[in-house]
């Protein structure tokens, strides 16, 4: 299915630039350059190559809760080891992001004209939870869209590392309390599964890449597929969303070889006389499934808590027989104890490597999430204790926080704005 992308802050430009590129290098069409991106900081903006400059908006201009890199004056020196999220822009603080959202209201309006809904079949918003325009700007977004777009309107956002400061954690929890009743579904990604080291940032290039893999795969998914075993319908996907809630996928890839494998059927491929792969044997796709569910899901959650299921295996023709194909959408319905597993396969003719991609809807024992939501409480009581709580959104240009956002932050009455 075709889906029109929004980034929102540092993450959500990254985020969508990786996947606008992914889409050029495997010839997987999903966005079509349907796809816009806004920030308050603007340095992002230099890296996002893929995403033309008609398509970046830069808000708060003069709004003096945004801290630019020409006007950090003196700041700049002392908090250059800073975080760069909480440098520039909005310092990371969401309630001063919706305060500038709802100032630069018509300029996010009419941005959001030039994403063309007719041409797709969803609207995805995407943002750094953690992050004070990804969750601030974000929410507002989202609600203009949801407003604005008869399709549906998906979030994904990503939860902070274990390793980020307690105030994202804090960020990100009310982030997802905001979004969450907003969005038809939304794709949390978690920093901490996929992180290698112990600065999260220098793993970000390959945790977007993943991010790109899965949602290509997904939403790319029947577009221009043929001769397939039980073709991929995209309308699945809309389906299997439906439930709303949060949603995880998982991935996993198996490599095959033409038939026998060995060096006469090379030949006989590089010569251009067909000798597809043979069949892959069922118990393997059974092994690829559960692997795709056990170790590589965009957040770990409890496979049993899902709502509906769907199960997209690709690969060369004739890899994939009904055999193995039902193999793995029984093993999907044990797994889940669920009644609604939708599957279907994709035929890729020249590919090497057959692939399964599951998507479990409306999961609700989400470990992550749960431990952000602790972590945001113990952050809350430990900052009631501090007798000067109130100055980080004054010192953010004297807004008060929250403003006239329709987007209301989950724990926004709590100790920080007393
Ligand atoms: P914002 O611009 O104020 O929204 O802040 P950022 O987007 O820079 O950061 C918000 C959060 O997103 C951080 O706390 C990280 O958890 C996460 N993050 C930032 N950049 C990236 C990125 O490129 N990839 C991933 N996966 N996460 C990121």
């Amino acid at each position: 299915m075709k889906l029109a992308l929004v980034g929102v802050g540092a993450a959500g430009t990254r985020i969508v630039d990786r996947i606008v590129q992914a889409e050029r290098t495997t010839g997987r069409v999903v966005t079509g350059g349907n796809v816009l991106v806004y920030d308050t900081a603007g340095d992002a903006f230099t890296e996002a190559t893929a995403i033309p400059s008609d398509r970046r908006v830069l808000l708060g201009d003069a709004h003096p809760a945004v801290v630019r890199p020409d006007d950090a004056g003196q700041d700049k020196e002392t908090d250059a080891a800073a975080d760069p999220a909480t440098r520039f822009g909005v310092g990371g603080d969401p309630d001063a992001g919706a305060t500038v959202a709802q100032a630069d209201l018509p300029e996010i309006r009419r941005a959001l004209d030039s994403v063309d809904e007719t041409a797709a079949a969803a609207t995805m918003v995407v943002v750094g939870l953690g992050g004070g325009t990804g969750s601030g700007v974000g929410s507002v977004v989202l609600d203009e869209l949801r407003s604005a777009h008869e399709s549906p309107v998906y979030a994904l956002g990503v939860l902070p590392a274990a390793t980020e400061p307690d105030e994202r954690a804090l960020t990100a929890a009310r982030g997802v309390r905001t979004i969450v009743p907003l969005a038809d579904a939304v794709f949390p990604v978690d920093n901490e599964a996929w992180r290698r080291s112990d600065r999260v940032s220098d793993d970000y290039a390959r945790i977007n890449d993943r991010i790109a893999t899965r949602m290509l795969a997904l939403f790319g998914a029947g577009e221009g597929s043929t001769g397939a075993e039980m073709r991929v319908d995209p309308a699945d996907v809309q389906r299997t969303l439906a439930v709303g809630g949060l949603a995880a996928v998982g991935r996993q890839t198996m490599t095959v070889d033409a038939a026998g494998g060995g060096w006469l059927a090379r030949l006989w491929r590089l010569l251009g006389v067909g000798t597809e792969p043979s069949a892959v044997d069922a118990g393997k796709i059974k092994t690829l499934v559960r692997r795709a569910l056990n170790s590589e899901l965009t957040v770990p959650c409890s496979v049993a808590s899902a709502d509906r299921v769907l199960l997209l295996l690709s690969g060369p023709p004739s890899t994939i027989s009904r055999k193995g194909f039902e193999t793995g959408r029984y093993l999907l319905e044990e797994e889940t104890g669920t009644v609604e597993v939708l599957a279907g396969d994709e035929s890729r003719p020249g590919a090497t490597a057959v692939t399964a991609t599951v998507v479990l809807a409306n999961v609700t024992d989400v470990p992550p999430v749960e431990r952000l939501q602790a972590r945001a409480i113990d952050r809350l009581e430990a900052t009631t204790d501090e007798p000067d709580s109130g100055t980080r959104a004054a010192s953010a240009g004297g807004e008060s926080a929250g403003g006239e956002s329709t987007a209301e932050f989950e724990f926004s009455a709590g100790a920080e704005d007393a």
